[in-house]
C-alpha cells in the first residue's frame, strides 16, 4: 500500500481541497479518501519528511512543491460551508453529476439513439464501440453545463445536436 497526498481542483467550481490517495501496490486500485489540512500536513512531513514552509493551512503538493491551500469557493462560501468533509462530498456528488450528464450524451450517441456528423461510432474487433470525434471537435463541444451560483442546480444543454436529439437527451 503506498500513501500520496493529492490536492484536488474540480472543474465544476473553485474549491480546493486534499485527499489522501491510497495505492494497492498489487491490484493498482486506489481509494481516495478527504483529509483537512492538519492531517495532510501530518501525512506530508511523515511521508516526505520535511515541514511546510509557511503557515499551518499550507501543504505542500509534493509533485509540484507548491503552496496549494484548501479553499471554499464563493459559491459554496455563500451556502454556509465550511473546509470539511461535508463540502468535499457535495462538490463531489455535483461533479460526478456534471460527469453523468456527459456519459449520457457518450452512451446515447453509442447506441445510436442521437447523431451527429462529426462523431462516428467504431467497432473493433471485439465488438466493443467507441466514439471518434472528428478534428477540431472534443467531447466538451457536445455538453454545455454550468451551476446555478447560488442553488448549485446543474443546468445542460446540448449545443450541437438537433432539436429532436435534444428532446431525447432532456427525456433521460
Ligand atoms: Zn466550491
Amino acid at each position: 500500500m503506498s500513501l500520496s497526498i493529492q490536492v484536488w481542483r474540480p472543474d465544476t467550481c473553485g474549491c480546493v481541497f486534499h485527499q489522501l490517495v491510497e495505492r494497492d501496490d498489487v491490484t493498482g486500485e486506489t481509494t481516495i479518501t478527504y483529509i483537512d489540512e492538519d492531517e495532510a500536513q501530518l501525512l506530508h512531513e511523515s511521508l516526505y519528511g520535511e515541514a511546510v514552509q509557511s503557515g499551518k493551512n499550507n501543504v505542500v503538493d509534493p509533485s509540484e512543491k507548491q503552496q496549494r491551500p484548501a479553499n471554499v469557493c464563493k459559491s459554496h462560501g455563500r451556502l454556509n460551508h465550511k473546509k470539511d468533509k461535508a463540502l468535499f462530498d457535495a462538490v463531489l456528488d455535483e461533479n460526478r453529476r456534471k460527469n453523468r450528464s456527459f456519459a449520457e450524451v457518450e452512451e446515447k450517441l453509442l447506441a445510436g439513439e442521437i447523431k451527429h456528423n462529426a462523431v462516428k461510432v467504431t467497432t473493433d474487433r471485439d465488438g466493443r464501440k467507441s466514439l471518434k470525434f472528428e478534428d477540431g471537435y472534443t467531447p466538451g463541444d457536445f455538453l454545455a453545463w454550468e451551476f446555478d451560483p447560488d442553488t448549485r442546480e446543474l443546468k445542460v444543454d446540448y449545443p450541437q445536436f438537433s432539436l429532436t436529439d435534444k428532446a431525447k437527451l432532456r427525456a433521460r
